[in-house]
């Protein structure tokens, strides 16, 4: 989860999933194919393999947030939008529990589809050869290595690291107690719990010092997109605490 929803485009690509609405915004697919070719997946082919991957992944993300909003009463709907998407509804239950296990959700839901592309890999007997690969496969893509050994791989093995990439990284990503990530929101229900002002102080503080953290570790690692995606992170949640605590005074 990343941004405020998009205002509908002519350029949307709408359809229906598991009764679902899912609206795709035309910015989607731009930031996913720059992500794919600035990535140093300079192979077109790859870049080809990177983009269903996401589109598969994101949605399988949402899908596991709106099943349990569904669940709990609500009627959600799905945006795919620059850099991820949404599972949005109006009529979503609020309730603590609810939100933190909606929140955790999305990124179990991925980690359960790349469960299942590790058992369809392994029924095909090619485990062996990906066993070796499925540890770097979690701090790998921190490395520069990584965008190395990408352009060497063949389409099939870049669709299962891409995969898994996606599915488990950013699932884990995802989980870093940062608002506006899954992480974020379920840090801040648990901190509200018992005083929901101090509460929203402390998840912002906490929001601010781990995406800080994050920015330094990829700046250290030579990775300036990552470090700049989380330095705007921190810096957005400066300016919320800083106009939090302004509004109460
Ligand atoms: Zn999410």
């Amino acid at each position: 989860m990343l941004l405020g929803e998009p205002a509908p485009t002519p350029a949307d690509f709408h359809f229906r999933l598991f009764g679902f609405p899912v609206r795709v915004h035309p910015l989607f697919w731009i930031i996913t194919l720059i992500l794919g070719m600035g990535s140093g997946k300079a192979d077109p082919v790859n870049t080809l393999v990177w983009v269903p991957v996401v589109l598969v992944s994101i949605l399988v993300h949402e899908l596991g947030h709106a099943f349990v909003q569904r669940y709990y009463g609500g009627h959600p709907w799905i945006t795919l939008y620059s850099f991820g998407g949404l599972a949005s509804c109006n009529d979503c239950d609020n309730r603590p529990l609810s939100q933190i296990l909606i929140s955790l959700a999305g990124p179990v839901a991925g980690f359960l589809f790349a469960g299942v592309v590790i058992g369809v890999l392994a029924a095909m007997g090619r485990i062996a050869g990906l066993t070796v690969d499925l540890i770097p496969v979690v701090w790998i893509p921190f490395d520069l290595q990584y965008y190395e050994l990408h352009g060497k791989l063949t389409p099939r093995d870049a669709l299962v690291w891409d995969l898994l990439q996606v599915n488990i990284l950013w699932g884990l990503v995802n989980l870093l107690p940062i608002y506006p990530l899954d992480g974020g929101h379920i840090a801040r229900e648990l901190l509200t719990l018992g005083n929901s002002r101090n509460g929203i102080v402390r998840s912002l503080q906490l929001s601010i010092g781990t995406a800080a953290l994050v920015a330094a570790y990829a700046l250290l690692n030579g990775r300036l997109f990552l470090c700049v995606m989380f330095a705007v992170l921190a810096a957005e949640n400066f300016q919320t605490l800083q106009r939090y605590r302004y509004s109460w005074r």
